[in-house]
């Protein structure tokens, strides 16, 4: 018999919203929780969720309070969680970035050597500054770091950046980069041997994976197949069907969608024709 899997999910936050879809087009069919609520269940699969703040995640999982978790890697660097990543999960992606006043006079990391540096980070950024041998005081806060400097706290921050742009209406410009993050699936370390555990990573890795990727469909002359396929940035044979028309074939592929915007005029160039890209629900090699 499987084991009955409990899966910690963030409550609120950036990684709630994307962490629900992703389980919701996994096919386990979560209950959506009511307002309060901090367990429910899944319709198709046995798998118990505990609704948590991201942050409690590293420490529900290490301790056993559950099998597994959605977090941010950032979170289980600074707690120093002894927690095995089981997968990446590609969105909540963000850096630990150090930045300064525009008018520093700065313009590396080496630089903030001697400084005091305002972080929520404390233990990562301390652990990224000692790797680069720069020494420099750390001033802990706990949120609001973009304005220590403008209120005399510090000369420096480091903090967690996605797009920037919250530096930049703070009147900071980045130095570096300390630090990848992005949301991932973390399990008990040890607890290799765990059927159900193995069976969510992998799919949720497939819709992962199919996310990133379009079937692509277009007819083209059968004299002008070694041309396009040439180019199909395919990792596989792509699937060629004899049409009705003679002379005229149906060309079938998975493609990376990233190549979608170059790839669909290069291959009209070459003569193809009746192009559709479909999205993919699931990729299990
Ligand atoms: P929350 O504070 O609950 O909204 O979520 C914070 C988590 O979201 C962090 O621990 C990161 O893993 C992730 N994240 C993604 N982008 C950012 C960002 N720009 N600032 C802070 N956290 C981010």
């Amino acid at each position: 018999m499987t084991r009955r899997l409990s899966l910690a999910l963030p409550s609120k936050g950036r990684l709630r919203e994307p962490s629900w879809a992703l389980l919701e087009a996994s096919g386990v069919d979560p209950q959506e929780p009511g307002e309060r609520v901090l367990q429910a269940h899944c319709r198709n699969a046995d798998i118990d969720l505990l609704f948590v703040r991201a942050d409690d995640v590293p420490e529900y999982v290490q301790d056993g309070v559950v099998d597994c978790g959605i977090t941010g890697l950032d979170l289980i660097y600074e707690r120093d969680c002894d927690v095995e990543v089981l997968l990446r999960l590609g969105y909540g992606t963000c850096s630990l970035q150090a930045a300064v006043p525009r008018e520093d006079t700065a313009t590396s990391l080496a630089d903030l050597a001697g400084r005091r540096i305002a972080t929520a980070h404390p233990r990562t950024a301390a652990r990224a500054l000692a790797e680069l041998g720069i020494e420099a005081e750390l001033v802990k806060v706990g949120g609001s770091v973009e304005i220590s400097p403008r209120l005399g706290l510090a000369d420096a921050i480091i903090d967690l950046v996605s797009t920037g742009s919250t530096l930049r209406t703070n009147g900071l410009r980045p130095l570096g980069s300390l630090f990848d993050s992005e949301a991932v699936l973390v399990g008990r370390s040890g607890d290799d041997d765990f059927e159900s555990r193995d069976r969510l990573a992998t799919i949720l890795s497939s819709v992962i994976n199919a996310r990133a990727s379009r079937y692509l469909l277009f007819n083209v002359a059968k004299d002008r197949l070694d041309a396009v396929t040439s180019i199909l940035p395919t990792r596989g044979s792509p699937t060629v069907m004899d049409l009705a028309t003679p002379g005229v074939v149906a060309v079938h592929a998975l493609v990376p969608a990233a190549t979608i915007w170059n790839l669909l005029p290069a291959l009209e160039s070459l003569g193809a024709s009746s192009m559709l890209t479909l999205p993919v629900e699931r990729m299990m090699p």
